[in-house]
C-alpha cells in the first residue's frame, strides 16, 4: 500500500473516531457513534496490516485470535456493575504496551528507523522516555485502581504528610532522569525511569478512595490515551498519535467535568490525593437513632397521593436490575396524572452515565431524565423523592459535615422534598463508607428489600 493511500485511509479512520466520540456524547446517537468507532477501527487495522514492513501474518493472526477470544469472553461475561474495574484493567494494559514498545524501540532502534544502538535520534529518545513515563504511571495507577474498585485492596484513601510535595519531588527526579537518558542512552537509566514512574503511579492513586474513585478512573483513561499517543510518535504512526490524543483529550475533559461535578480541584486529581483525608468513623454514630420503616403498600399509598415524584436511582438499582419494574411503576403513576421525573447524579452507579444507560434500556423518555443542576431546585416543591438503591449521592453530610470524606461533593437535595422513600436492603453504607444521616430524618421512610422486588410489590399495590 502506498504511503499516500495509508495516509488517506488513516485520515478516514481518524474522522470516524471523531464522529464516534460525537455520537457517544448523547444516549440517542450513541449506537451510531459505536458503529462509527467499529468501522474506523476495522479500517485502521486493515490498513496497518497492509504495511510493507509487516513480517509475519501468522504471529499477528495468532495475537488477534488470542486477544479477540479473551476480549469477547470478558465482554460477554462482565456484569455492568463491574465495568469501572474492567476499564481500569484495560487501561493498565495500554500503559504496559507503551512501556514495551518504548523498550523494543530502545533495544532495536534500527527496526524503528530511529538510529542505531547507542546513537538514537534525540527527538526519538525524548518521545520514548515520555511515553514510557506516562505508560508506567498508567500501568501501576490502573492496577491499583482495579484493586480498589474490585475490593481486593482497601478502597480507603491512604494519606500522609507532605504527600503532594513528595510526588512533586519524584516527578522532578523523573524529569532529571529523562534528561540524563537523552544524553547518555543508558539502559539502566531507561529502566530507572520505568520503575520510578511505576512507584509514582501507585503514590498518585493511593490517597484517592471512596466517592472520588470515578474521577481517578477517567483520569487514568486520559493518561492511557497520552501513553498511546507517545507510542504513536515512537512508531511514527499518525493514526495512533491522533487516536491517543483523542482519548487523552476526551478523558481529560471528562475528568474535568467529573471533578467539577464532585467539587474537587482537577490539579489535586492530577497530583494525586483529594478528599478522603478525614476520619470516616467520625460521622458514624448510629446507635440510639430511630428510623421509620415502611412496606410496599405504604409506599404505593404515599406515591398515589402525590402530585409530583422525583426518582433518584443509584448503584443498587443496577445491582437489582430494577429499571424495568421501576419504569412500570412510574407509568402507572403518570397515568394517575402524577408528574414523574428522574434525577441523575454525575457519579451515581459505578461508571459515568451508568444510570442513563439503564433507564434508556427500560425506555424511560430522555426528557424525564434530568441532571443534578437541572433538578436540584425542584426538590423543595416536590412531594416524594423515591430513592432507589442510591446512597452517597443523597447524603447531606456532603453539605454540612466538614469532617466527612465526601464534604464538598454536590448531592441531590432529596431531603428538601416533603417525603423521602428509601429503597435498600439494609442500613449499610454506600461506596464511600460514610453513613447517611438521611435515614434517621422525620420525613424519611425506609423500604428495606431488593430494589426490583420492592418496585414489583409497589406495582402490585398500585394496581
Ligand atoms: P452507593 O454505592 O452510595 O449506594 C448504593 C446502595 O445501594 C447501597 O447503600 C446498597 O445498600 C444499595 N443496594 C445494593 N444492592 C441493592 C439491591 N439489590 N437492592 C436495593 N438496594 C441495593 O451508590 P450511589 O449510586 O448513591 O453512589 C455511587 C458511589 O459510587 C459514589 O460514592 C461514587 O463516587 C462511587 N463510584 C462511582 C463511579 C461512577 O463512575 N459513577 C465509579 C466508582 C465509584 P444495601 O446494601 O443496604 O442494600
Amino acid at each position: 500500500m502506498s504511503n499516500n493511500l495509508v495516509a488517506f485511509m488513516y485520515l478516514i479512520s481518524a474522522l470516524l473516531f471523531i464522529f464516534a466520540l460525537r455520537g457517544l456524547s448523547h444516549p440517542e446517537s450513541s449506537r451510531k457513534g459505536n458503529i462509527f468507532g467499529i468501522i474506523g477501527m476495522i479500517i485502521a487495522i486493515i490498513t496497518t496490516l497492509m504495511f510493507k514492513s509487516v513480517l509475519s501474518y501468522a504471529e499477528i493472526g495468532a495475537a488477534i485470535l488470542v486477544g479477540g477470544v479473551i476480549g469477547t469472553t470478558i465482554a460477554l461475561r462482565i456484569e455492568m456493575t463491574a465495568l469501572p474495574q474492567l476499564v481500569a484493567a484495560f487501561h493498565s494494559l495500554v500503559g504496559l504496551a507503551a512501556v514495551f514498545v518504548a523498550a523494543a524501540a530502545f533495544y532495536d532502534p534500527a527496526s524503528f528507523d530511529i538510529g542505531v544502538i547507542g546513537s538514537i535520534n534525540e527527538s526519538s529518545l525524548i518521545e520514548m522516555s515520555i511515553g514510557t513515563f506516562i505508560g508506567a504511571i498508567t500501568f501501576s495507577g490502573s492496577v491499583l485502581a482495579f484493586g480498589k474498585l474490585q475490593g481486593t485492596i482497601s478502597g480507603k484513601p491512604i494519606v500522609y504528610r507532605f504527600q503532594h510535595t513528595i510526588n512533586a519531588i519524584i516527578f522532578l527526579f523523573i524529569v532529571f532522569l529523562i534528561i540524563i537518558f537523552v544524553l547518555d542512552q543508558s539502559p539502566s537509566i531507561f529502566w530507572s525511569i520505568v520503575i520510578i514512574s511505576i512507584i509514582l503511579g501507585i503514590l498518585v492513586v493511593i490517597p484517592i478512595g471512596g466517592a472520588d474513585m470515578p474521577v481517578v478512573v477517567s483520569m487514568l483513561n486520559s493518561y492511557s490515551g497520552w501513553a498511546a499517543c507517545g507510542i504513536g510518535f515512537t512508531l511514527s504512526n499518525n493514526l495512533l498519535i491522533i487516536t491517543g490524543a483523542l482519548v487523552g483529550a476526551s478523558g481529560a475533559i471528562l475528568s474535568y467535568i467529573m471533578s467539577k461535578g464532585m467539587n474537587r480541584s482537577i490539579i489535586n486529581v492530577v497530583l494525586g490525593g483529594f478528599g478522603g483525608e478525614k476520619d470516616i468513623s467520625s460521622s458514624q454514630n448510629s446507635e440510639d437513632k430511630i428510623i421509620k420503616k415502611g412496606n410496599a403498600e405504604d409506599a404505593a399509598y404515599i406515591l398515589k397521593n402525590a402530585d409530583s415524584v422525583i426518582i433518584v436511582p443509584g448503584y443498587g438499582m443496577a445491582v437489582a436490575q430494577a429499571q424495568h419494574a421501576l419504569k412500570e411503576m412510574s407509568d402507572i403513576l403518570k397515568k394517575e396524572g402524577i408528574i414523574v421525573r428522574y434525577a441523575i447524579h454525575p457519579v451515581a452507579g459505578r461508571m459515568p452515565g451508568h444510570m442513563n444507560v439503564l433507564l434508556a434500556e427500560a425506555n424511560v423518555p430522555y426528557e424525564e431524565v434530568l441532571e443534578l443542576e437541572e433538578i436540584n431546585p425542584d426538590f423543595p416543591m416536590t412531594e416524594v423523592s423515591f430513592v432507589i438503591g442510591a446512597n452517597d449521592v443523597t447524603n447531606p453530610a456532603a453539605k454540612t459535615d466538614e469532617t466527612s470524606p465526601i464534604y464538598g461533593m454536590p448531592i441531590l437535595d432529596v431531603e428538601k422534598s416533603q417525603t423521602v422513600l428509601f429503597i435498600k436492603r439494609s442500613m449499610a453504607t454506600g461506596y464511600s463508607g460514610v453513613e447517611n444521616e438521611l435515614f434517621y430524618r422525620d420525613n424519611t421512610t425506609m423500604l428495606f428489600g431488593d430494589a426490583k422486588k420492592m418496585c414489583e410489590n409497589i406495582v402490585k399495590s398500585l394496581n
